[in-house]
């Protein structure tokens, strides 16, 4: 099978043929045919299936015919670097079609977004906030939208961004076509999709398992020994580039010093840094100027980044949605890659979880000659306190009194 069978325009066909797609994934065969019908959709799609192009070719070309020079489309995402992943994805399908689309996020300075509004730009991607405060301050207008793609749902609703959709979508008139794309389906996700989408076709593309060239292991490692074992880890292995996720920033930024000390190009992605910061990390690591990237889960959702040969999880995630996530960045579009992952004996309960939804038992590896038997440090010693008297209390307000 492929692409010419969908009817799609010839300057879509050609945008297709410049990224380089011969054949389309399972959920560009499914969603394709259906969203050119004009039915509402619902996909349950992990990031790497091909999601992207599945719901742009449809939306490019149904704007090809109808008015210009007005927003007709809305993609709604969670991340600041998703949007950006997308806008680009449009342009590359979409650019023999004249058509144009903008990034609305915030963070960054809101004139250009303002700009571009005002040109009637006719396809935006944008994060719910600084759309919803453009719209309030009067510079956006989304009465002449026809398609409307929520992606990452659940993503969104991790990161309490759903009041901010339910405001949006008072927004945008109710004939339209909506597509709502999430990999796991909570029952607040299910309960917006009821209130949104009318008589969806639902479209299920490998629910929660991760791509199948990924291959996992695990790496069971006292907590005390986690940060050596991963720089013998990033020693030992031949890798090309590295994502590696941690629990929180803190532990991110922690470990990016630690790697940096050993002598790694490496660099991080989180929120506590600006998001000029953020897109040069990002860019640095796509083009190979830094092999290593570490990671907390919201700042990496969704990204696409090509060519990652290792994730490895320094921290186990919380739930399996969140490990297949993360996987998803390895291993895209039939590359290969390998997953390891760091487990501690904390961790035995997810590891559980983990292999009943994986249907599998993973991988337990051993370092080869890594001394495993060193004690942990003994914590350090409590501060002894003497107990505070009647006296150093009075002693104390009258120092506050007289200084
Ligand atoms: P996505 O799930 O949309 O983030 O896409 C994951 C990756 O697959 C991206 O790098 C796309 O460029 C790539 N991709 C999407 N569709 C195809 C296709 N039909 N053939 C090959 N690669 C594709």
């Amino acid at each position: 099978m492929n692409f010419k069978q969908f009817n799609l325009d010839a300057r879509l066909q050609a945008g297709i043929g410049q990224a380089g797609y011969q054949t389309p994934t399972p959920i560009q065969k499914q969603a394709i045919p259906t969203a050119m019908a004009g039915h509402d959709l619902i996909g349950t799609a992990q990031t790497g299936t091909g999601k992207t192009a599945a719901f742009i070719l449809p939306i490019l070309n149904n704007l090809l015919s109808g008015p210009r020079h007005q927003a007709r489309a809305l993609i709604v995402t969670p991340t600041r670097e998703l949007a950006e992943q997308i806008h680009s994805v449009v342009q590359t399908l979409g650019k023999g079609t004249g058509l144009r689309s903008a990034t609305i996020y915030g963070g960054v300075n809101a004139a250009p977004q303002i700009l571009a509004l005002n040109k009637g730009t006719e396809i935006l991607v944008a994060c719910p906030g600084r759309l919803l405060d453009l719209i309030s301050k009067g510079y956006a207008k989304l009465s002449t939208i026809e398609f409307l793609v929520l992606d990452e749902a659940d993503r969104m609703l991790d990161m309490g961004f759903l009041p901010d959709v339910r405001r949006l979508l008072k927004h945008i008139p109710t004939e339209r076509q909506t597509m709502l794309f999430s990999a796991t389906f909570p029952s607040e996700i299910e309960e917006l999709a009821a209130q949104t989408l009318n008589e969806p076709k639902r479209i299920l593309v490998d629910i929660s398992r991760p791509a199948h060239t990924v291959t996992h292991a695990l790496y069971p490692v006292p907590r005390h020994l986690k940060y050596k074992l991963i720089l013998e880890m990033l020693k030992r292995t031949d890798t090309d580039s590295v994502l590696i996720f941690t629990r929180t920033r803190h532990r991110a930024r922690n470990l990016a010093r630690k790697i940096d000390e050993k002598g790694f190009k490496v660099t991080s992605l989180h929120s506590d840094r600006t998001q000029g910061q953020r897109q040069n990390a990002l860019n640095g690591f796509k083009e190979g100027k830094f092999q290593i990237m570490v990671a907390t889960d919201i700042a990496a959702r969704g990204l696409d980044i090509e060519n990652i040969s290792h994730v490895i999880n320094f921290d186990m995630p919380d739930t399996p949605d969140a490990y297949i996530h993360r996987i998803g960045r390895t291993g895209r579009a039939k590359r290969t890659g390998d997953a390891f992952t760091l487990v501690t004996p904390d961790d035995a309960d997810m590891v559980r979880k983990l292999e009943k939804i994986m249907k599998q038992k993973l991988p337990r590896e051993q370092m080869e000659s890594f001394d495993y038997s060193v004690e942990a440090p003994p914590p350090p010693p409590r501060q002894s306190r003497k107990p505070i008297t009647a006296k150093d209390l009075r002693r104390r307000r009258s120092i506050k009194r007289t200084g």
